[in-house]
């Protein structure tokens, strides 16, 4: 009796462990299984009893790990397609998560700040440091932001500005919060025209206010006493009218040549011209002028340089704003070589003055427009700040380049350079 209660009890024990281990066996399929998202769990594990309540939980389960692989097929293919959607943009855009991580950025956020590389999930603020920037962030979260915002940021020694639009967009997995999204167009360059527009604007005014306000002064005085005034006070009065009426025409003349060469079509018109011939000429009438006090003028040129493609007319007004320069700021009666030579396949061009000299620091300045070393000195030999900024825009239209060597106390040479296209 005692031995058939045992053997019960053991064989009760042994199904019992069995149905342990099937339990414990499916429970890690089932772990497997949502561990490796793939529906590995087979029909027919039948665990006893429960079996068909074991069929459910794992028909269930595999359909829920089908779903998630699906969703997630679908997360990373509409990830790529923005990537490479966004790659092919010019404008840089960035997506930021609900805490400002970096979730996604294009090329071009790199082209803007090379600085900004392997930047996927580190925090925006450390990515573009602007304060600015961030509080931006916020009100787009907040929905209270302007729907442009344009925005410097301080790289170095250099200010890029951006134009920033910012939205929320709804995360493509199942993330609490929103993520933003912004696009930043580069601005610099326009907002760099923008402040040379403006500076170019208030120098013009400038120059125009002075003579005129001189000119309405002489001619109210003149109004006013020209019938009780000495001859020779009336006469000095109508001197100092015209000579700033010239400044005016000539400040007209210049800009409207500035404005010229700088336009889409500047009126080039080059023909074979021979290059000795036109220099000569231009000295010549530039000696025939009563203002030329005394200076030297002497002309190398190579004769091998022959005849060249170029606008005759504004090469010779090149040549003479260089010579009216050197003329006008080197002493009386000192030396002035214009030298042309053929250099590097190029026709290399010379004008060289034993006056003043430049300072070094006004040196990368020079060409600028309105920009004087000594603005009094320059003005009172009737110059408009122009001349070699009308040199440089015309030598470059040509093709050219155009530069400056001098020292103080030493003189100056300026250079420019034509390509030899002989005809
Ligand atoms: P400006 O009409 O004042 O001469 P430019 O554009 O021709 O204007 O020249 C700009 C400035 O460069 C001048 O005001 C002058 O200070 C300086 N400059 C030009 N040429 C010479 C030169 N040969 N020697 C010394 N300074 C010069």
């Amino acid at each position: 009796m005692l031995y058939l209660i045992t053997a019960a009890l053991g064989v009760g024990l042994a199904i019992a462990l069995k149905k342990l281990r099937d339990y414990r066996q499916a429970v890690s399929n089932l772990h497997q299984a949502i561990l490796e998202k793939q529906p590995l769990l087979r029909e027919g594990e039948t665990i006893g009893r429960a079996a068909s309540a074991w069929d459910r939980l794992r028909s269930a389960t595999n359909e829920l790990i089908t779903e998630v692989a699906h969703l997630q097929r679908v997360r990373s293919g509409q990830l790529a397609q923005l990537e490479t959607t966004l790659g092919s943009l010019q404008e840089a855009v960035l997506i930021v998560d609900s805490g400002n991580r970096l979730l996604l950025a294009n090329k071009a956020l790199q082209a803007i700040f090379p600085r900004a590389k392997d930047i996927l999930n580190q925090r925006l603020e450390l990515v573009l440091h602007s304060v600015a920037f961030l509080d931006y962030v916020e009100a787009v979260r907040a929905g209270c932001a302007a729907p442009q915002h344009e925005l410097e940021f301080v790289e170095g020694n250099r200010s890029i500005w951006l134009e920033i639009t910012g939205a929320l967009v709804t995360p493509l997995n199942s993330e609490r919060g929103s993520w933003a999204l912004f696009v930043l167009h580069d601005i610099t360059r326009q907002k760099e025209l923008e402040g040379i527009r403006k500076d170019f604007v208030a120098n013009v005014s400038h120059e125009l206010r002075t003579p005129l306000s001189i000119i309405k002064g002489y001619i109210e005085t003149l109004v006013d006493g020209h019938r009780n005034m000495p001859i020779e006070d009336r006469d000095r009065f109508l001197q100092t009218i015209q000579r700033h009426t010239d400044r005016l025409n000539s400040l007209l003349d210049d800009l409207l040549t500035l404005s010229r060469l700088e336009s889409i079509n500047p009126g080039l018109h080059c023909e074979s011209t021979q290059f000795a011939d036109l220099v000569t000429s231009l000295i010549e009438d530039i000696r025939g002028r009563s203002t030329v006090g005394g200076h030297f003028i002497s002309f190398a040129c190579d004769p091998a340089i022959g005849s060249v493609l170029i606008d005759p007319l504004k090469v010779s007004q090149v040549c003479a704003n260089l010579l009216d320069n050197a003329l006008k700021y080197s002493p009386p009666g000192s030396r002035i070589d214009l030298t042309a030579r053929l250099h590097e396949g190029e026709v290399e061009v010379c004008v060289r003055d034993n006056g003043p000299g430049i300072p070094e620091a006004d040196l990368p300045h020079i060409f600028e427009r309105f920009y004087r070393v000594d603005k009094g000195r320059s003005r009172e030999k009737g110059g408009t700040g122009l001349g070699l900024s009308i040199v440089k825009h015309t030598v470059q239209l040509h093709g050219g380049r155009v530069w400056v060597e001098s020292k103080l106390g030493k003189g100056t040479a300026f250079y420019f350079t034509l390509p030899q296209r002989a005809t």
